[in-house]
C-alpha cells in the first residue's frame, strides 16, 4: 500500500496540529476523566479544518477515503486514543439529513456546522457479545415507534445530540436501528468509570417509552432517501465499494468491519507511541555504565515490540485494502486485524513499561496510560473471543456462536 502525496500531506498536517494542540495538554485532560461536550467540540471543530468530520461537506472525502479515515485513527491515537473514540463515535450523525422532518429540522443545522455529536448504542447490560437479538424493543404505535430498554458503555451518550439505537422491531420481528434525537426525545444517561480511554465519556442509557417518528427507523431512512432521489453513497458516505457491503452483508456487520479496521489502526497508534518512548529511553538510560539499549535482553524486548507493531500495521493495512475494494473478506480481515492488534498492543505497551523499569509506572511518563488504553482495546467493537469466532465462521461457513 502506497500513500498518495495528498494523503501524506494530510498526515503531516494532522500530526503538526496534534503535536501543537493536543500533546501539551493530553496528560492533564486524560487525568481529569471524560471530556465535557465543550472540550470535545473544540477539538472536533479544529479537526474539521483538516477535512475530518461527518457533515455533508466533509464526510464524503473523509469516510469516502478509507485511508484518510484510518490514518486519522492512527495519528490521533498516537497522541490520545480517547479523542479518536470521541470523534469517531459521532459517525451516525450522517443519517440525520435523511431522518423524519422533526429530526432534520432540529439536527441538520447542527450537522452543517459540525456540532452534531452522536453515539451508536448496540451493547446491552444483559450481555454485549450477543448482538443478534437485542432486548431493547421498538413497538409501532401509529406513525411512531416506542423504544424501551437499556444500553451500556455507549460512547458520547452523555452529551450526544443523536443516538442510533439497535433494537428489536416488533412490527417486523427483526433487528433494526432507530435514530433518537435529543431535542425531540429524552432519555437518561449514567456515566461509567473505566480503566483506560479515560478521556472519553461512556454511559448507560435508559430508554423509557421513548417515542421516535417512523421515519427515524434506519431501514426507512434508507428507503425514504432513495425515494427522494439520493444515491446510496450520499446516504452512507463510504466509498462505493464499502457501501456495496451494506447490501451484501447486514448493515451492522458492514459498519463493524469499518469500525474494527479503525480500531486496528488505533492500536497501531498506541503501539507506535509506546515504541518511540521505549527506544528513546533505552538509548538514554544507563545501567552498568552503559545505555540499557546495549544490554541484549533490552534489545530483545525492542525486537519483540517492533515485530508486534509492524505485523499489526501490516494486518490493519490489509484490512483497509479489502474494505477499500469492497472485498467480501473485509469482514474476516477486519476481525482478524482487530483481534490481533488489540491483543498485541497489550503486550507491546507492557514491554515498554518493562524497558522503563519503575519509571514506567509513573503516570507522568505516559507508559501506564498507553498500557491502560491498550488494555481496553480487546473489549469494544467485539471482544477478541468474538473476533476469533467471526474469523472461524467466515473461514468455515460454520458459526460457533449462535
Ligand atoms: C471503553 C468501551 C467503549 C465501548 N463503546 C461502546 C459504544 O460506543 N457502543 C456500544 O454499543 N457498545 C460499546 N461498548 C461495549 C462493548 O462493545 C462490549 O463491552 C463488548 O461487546 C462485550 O460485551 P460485554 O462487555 O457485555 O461482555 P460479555 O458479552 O458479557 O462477555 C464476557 C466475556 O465472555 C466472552 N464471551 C461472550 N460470549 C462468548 C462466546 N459465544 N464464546 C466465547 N466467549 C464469549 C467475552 O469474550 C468476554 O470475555 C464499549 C465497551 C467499552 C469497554
Amino acid at each position: 500500500m502506497q500513500l498518495t502525496d495528498e494523503q501524506r500531506a494530510f498526515r503531516a498536517d494532522l500530526r503538526g496540529y496534534l503535536q501543537e494542540n493536543v500533546e501539551p495538554v493530553v496528560d492533564e485532560l486524560d487525568r481529569n476523566g471524560p471530556m465535557d461536550r465543550d472540550t470535545l467540540m473544540g477539538f472536533v471543530t479544529d479537526l474539521r479544518e483538516f477535512g475530518i468530520g461527518f457533515d455533508p461537506d466533509i464526510a464524503p472525502n473523509f469516510f469516502g477515503d478509507v485511508w484518510k479515515f484510518m490514518l486519522t485513527a492512527e495519528e490521533i491515537s498516537y497522541v490520545w486514543p480517547s479523542l479518536n473514540v470521541g470523534l469517531m463515535m459521532s459517525f451516525p450523525s450522517v443519517f440525520v439529513r435523511f431522518a423524519a422532518p422533526q429530526t432534520r429540522e432540529a439536527m441538520v443545522p447542527k450537522l452543517e456546522t459540525g456540532e452534531c455529536l452522536a453515539s451508536l448504542a448496540v451493547t446491552e447490560p444483559s450481555g454485549g457479545s450477543d448482538t443478534a437479538r437485542p432486548r431493547t424493543t421498538a413497538t409501532k404505535d401509529g406513525d411512531e415507534f416506542v423504544i424501551n430498554g437499556q444500553k451500556i458503555w455507549v460512547g458520547n451518550a452523555h452529551y450526544a445530540d443523536v443516538v442510533l439505537v439497535v433494537a428489536h422491531d416488533e412490527s417486523t420481528d427483526a433487528q433494526d436501528m432507530f435514530l433518537v434525537d435529543r431535542e425531540n426525545a429524552s432519555f437518561e444517561t449514567e456515566e461509567l468509570d473505566k480503566l483506560g480511554w479515560k478521556g472519553v465519556s461512556n454511559a448507560k442509557i435508559t430508554f423509557d417509552s421513548v417515542r421516535v417518528p417512523e421515519g427515524n427507523r434506519l431501514s426507512n431512512i434508507f428507503s425514504n432517501a432513495i425515494m427522494e432521489g439520493h444515491e446510496m453513497h450520499e446516504i452512507v458516505p463510504f466509498p462505493e465499494s464499502v457501501t456495496q457491503l451494506f447490501f451484501e452483508q447486514k448493515p451492522l456487520n458492514a459498519t463493524f468491519s469499518f469500525m474494527r479496521t479503525g480500531m486496528s489502526f488505533m492500536a497501531v497508534g498506541i503501539m507506535q507511541a509506546a515504541m518511540d518512548e521505549a527506544v528513546a529511553y533505552a538509548t538514554d538510560r544507563e545501567t552498568f555504565e552503559k545505555p540499557i539499549a546495549q544490554h541484549q535482553l533490552v534489545q530483545d524486548k525492542l525486537y519483540q515490540m517492533k515485530a508486534g507493531l509492524e505485523t499489526s500495521r501490516g494486518l490493519a493495512r490489509r484490512a483497509a485494502e479489502l474494505l477499500e475494494s469492497g472485498d467480501p473478506d473485509a469482514r474476516l480481515m477486519s476481525s482478524l486485524a482487530k483481534g490481533y492488534t488489540a491483543e498485541t498492543s497489550k503486550q507491546v505497551t507492557d514491554d515498554a513499561i518493562q524497558v522503563f523499569g519503575a519509571e514506567g509506572l509513573k503516570p507522568e511518563n505516559r507508559l501506564e496510560r498507553y498500557y491502560r488504553d491498550a488494555r481496553v482495546m480487546t473489549i469494544p467493537d467485539g471482544t477478541t473471543e468474538i473476533q476469533k469466532l467471526i474469523v472461524g465462521s467466515e473461514l468455515t461457513g460454520m458459526s460457533a456462536y449462535h
